[in-house]
C-alpha cells in the first residue's frame, strides 16, 4: 500500500481505538502528539526499503536505507511481523521515556499506544496486498487476506486508489460523525485541562 493509504488507515485505527477504549483525561498536547505518533507508526514498517520517507528526507539516506534494509532482512520481512511490532514497541517506549522530561504535559503511554495502533494498521493493510505479510516470523510464510492471492490488491493500482483509499476516508468520516459526542467530549476535556 502507498504511504497515503497507510496514513489514512492509521488514523481510522486510532479513532476506532479511542471510540472502543475511551482514554481518560487528556491534554491537548497529548492529543496532538498521539496523532503525530500514529501517523509515523502508520508508515514506520516501511523503513525497511530505501525509498521510505525517512531515508528520502535525510542526506545520503537511501544509502543508509539500503544498509538498514539488508540488516532487517529486506522489504516486508522483520519490520512487517509481530516480532517487529514488539521491537518497534520497545524502542519507541525507550525514546518516549527519554523525551518525557522535556514534554511533561504529554501522556507518553497514550502516545505509545497511538504509535503502535499505526504500526499494526500498517501490517493489516499490507496483508490485503498480493505480497502478503510474514506475521509469524521466524516462520517465513507471508499471510494475506483474502487467502487467494489473485483476489488481493496490487500496491498503487486502481483498486487501492479508487476503492480502498476512498473507502477508508468514508469510513473515518462516518465514524467521526456517528461518534461525534464521544470525540467532542474528548476534545472538550483536553481544552479544560
Ligand atoms: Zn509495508
Amino acid at each position: 500500500m502507498t504511504a497515503r493509504t497507510h496514513d489514512t488507515a492509521a488514523l481510522l485505527a486510532l479513532i476506532s481505538y479511542v471510540i472502543v477504549v475511551p482514554p481518560g483525561k487528556m491534554t491537548l498536547a497529548t492529543g496532538l502528539a498521539a496523532v503525530l505518533a500514529n501517523q509515523l507508526g502508520g508508515i514506520a514498517p516501511d523503513i525497511d526499503q530505501p525509498t521510505a520517507p525517512l531515508w528520502r528526507n535525510i542526506p545520503i539516506g537511501r544509502y543508509f536505507g539500503r544498509i538498514f534494509g539488508a540488516l532487517v532482512g529486506g522489504h516486508r520481512f522483520f519490520c512487517h511481523s509481530i516480532l517487529g511490532v514488539a521491537v518497534f514497541g520497545a524502542l519507541s517506549m525507550l525514546l518516549l521515556q527519554f523525551l518525557q522530561p522535556i514534554m511533561p504535559n504529554i501522556d507518553i503511554n497514550f502516545v505509545w499506544v497511538a504509535f503502535l495502533t499505526g504500526v499494526v494498521s500498517h501490517l493489516i493493510m499490507d496483508s490485503l496486498t498480493k505480497e502478503g505479510v510474514p506475521w509469524l516470523l521466524p516462520i517465513p510464510y507471508k499471510f494475506g487476506f483474502p487467502p487467494i492471492r489473485s483476489w488481493r490488491v496490487t500496491t498503487g493500482k486502481w483498486v487501492e486508489n479508487i476503492i480502498i483509499l476512498p473507502g477508508l476516508i468514508a469510513l473515518t468520516t462516518w465514524l467521526c460523525a456517528t461518534n461525534y459526542t464521544t470525540l467532542a467530549d474528548l476534545i472538550q476535556r483536553q481544552l479544560i485541562k
